[in-house]
């Protein structure tokens, strides 16, 4: 029996309430509020009529703190979904600690305006020092762990795919299949065909960002970076077949290589048809990626705000996709004694997601895993005050919840391995 505050409404967060409403015992009620509340209005409506949840929706704007505050105050819930932007991030812990609401999101912090000076010294201090220059990274949101731990709060961070389920994987890993892990590599293989020349899957601003970032990866606990998209390897991955995967920096590794200190080397993969890389490389080499603004008749125009306009809205992808997505996570490392290696997947197909809740894969394997963190926070299996990411949890009840919700693993003890 519990209340909880989703803020968000676009594809991810769909998917995520259409499986909360999926498991009424746990979810009774359900405030969906976002910047837009005509989209929160729609989806309660759609739902209301398949799901005992009690549905309510809010306008909020969730870059204002006191207007957090207020609504979180007023609907009292027992935990606060961020299934918004990670701009929003910061803003959504400080409005659960003002009120005394755990926490949960599925992105780390990053700031909207990467020109903002302020942030921007302590950036490239953080690039010196830790040797990666992605925009994102943990640092903002650890800071606030002595701030949930003196509260008994919870914060949960990270809880999608990619980051999420990876994480838990090798949790499951480190907890089942070895005595010491040597190497992980985490494989995001996406197959799927939405007919467009060129579409992002997710959020075009947070995606194209991520992707257009130097790759990094680590080694022996150091960061290694290297231009964008200059390592290219191929992978024949289950169900799906051969794909150009190209290695990127990606969230999970910094808290991976914190919490599995003795692992040698933890890289990142995602594959990328030549028409994605094609198109972007074109946008990036005319200003078109810049989140700079410039003035256009009069007008400022970020440009990048201005391309997620002219790109379709990756939740109108999802009647159009059809393939199967692959993510999961090899190990190297050794068990008794004797050399080991262990590949653990999720293979997730397109055209059975839309049936089922009108969303592509992307959306989809992002939504559960956040519905599954929620219900493991709600259950009492995933609380301990402070600030944490999803491998700092028993990985058990949670690969059991996504067997049973929708995105089941697989294993295989004899992988290719990647080189
Ligand atoms: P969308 O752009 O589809 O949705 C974002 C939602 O947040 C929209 O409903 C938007 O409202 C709302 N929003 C944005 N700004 C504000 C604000 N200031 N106040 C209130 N609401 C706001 O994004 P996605 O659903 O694709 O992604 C959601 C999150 O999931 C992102 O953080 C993304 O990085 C993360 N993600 C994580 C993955 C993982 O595996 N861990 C994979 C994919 C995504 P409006 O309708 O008005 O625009």
């Amino acid at each position: 029996m519990s209340k909880v505050l989703v803020i968000g409404c676009g594809g991810v967060a769909s998917v995520a309430i259409h499986k909360c409403c999926q498991v009424s015992d746990v979810f009774t009620e359900l405030c969906i509020a976002s910047r837009t509340k005509s989209k929160c209005d729609a989806l309660a409506e759609k739902l209301a009529p398949t799901t005992k949840t009690k549905i309510t929706t809010a306008q909020v704007d969730a870059d204002d703190v006191n207007q957090l505050i207020a609504l979180i105050k007023s609907y009292q819930p027992d935990l606060v979904m961020n299934i918004a932007l990670p701009y929003q991030d910061l803003t959504i812990m400080d409005a659960c600690l003002a009120c005394g609401v755990n926490y949960m999101d599925t992105a780390n912090y990053e700031p909207e305006n990467t020109d903002d000076p302020a942030w921007r010294a302590i950036y490239e201090k953080r690039c010196k020092e830790a040797g990666f220059s992605a925009y994102f990274d943990y640092s903002w949101q650890w800071a606030y762990k002595k701030k949930f731990e003196d509260a008994g709060l919870t914060a949960l961070l990270g809880c999608g795919f990619d980051p999420g389920v990876t994480q838990a994987y090798c949790a499951y890993a480190a907890k089942h299949e070895f005595d010491t892990i040597d190497t992980i590599d985490i494989l995001d293989c996406n197959g799927g065909d939405h007919g467009y020349a060129f579409a992002t899957n997710f959020n075009p601003e947070i995606n194209l960002r991520e992707v257009s970032a130097p790759g990094s990866y680590m080694e022996n606990g150091r960061w290694v970076e290297i231009p964008a998209m200059s390592i290219k390897r191929e992978y024949d991955f289950d169900q799906v077949g051969k794909k150009d995967m190209y290695l990127l920096h990606h969230e999970e590794i910094e808290s991976l290589g914190k919490n599995f200190p003795d692992v040698k080397r933890i890289r990142f993969f995602m594959t990328f048809g030549q028409s994605y890389l094609d198109h972007m490389r074109c946008l990036e080499d005319v200003g078109m990626l810049s989140t700079t603004p410039i003035n256009y008749n009069g007008q400022e125009i970020v440009p990048i705000q201005f391309l997620k306009a002219l790109l379709p809205d990756p939740a109108s992808l999802g009647p159009r996709t059809k393939g199967k997505t692959n993510i999961g996570c090899i190990f190297t490392g050794t068990k008794d004694g004797q050399p080991k290696t262990y590949y653990i997947y999720n293979v997730c197909d397109h055209q059975a997601c839309y049936r089922e809740v009108g969303s592509q894969a992307i959306s989809y394997t992002t939504g559960v895993p956040a519905m599954c963190g929620a219900l493991m926070m709600l259950t009492g299996q995933w609380t301990k005050p402070g600030v944490y990411t999803v491998e700092e949890f028993n990985p058990d009840p949670f690969l059991d919840a996504l067997d049973k919700y929708g995105l089941p693993r697989s294993e295989n003890r004899a992988p290719a391995l990647v080189d």
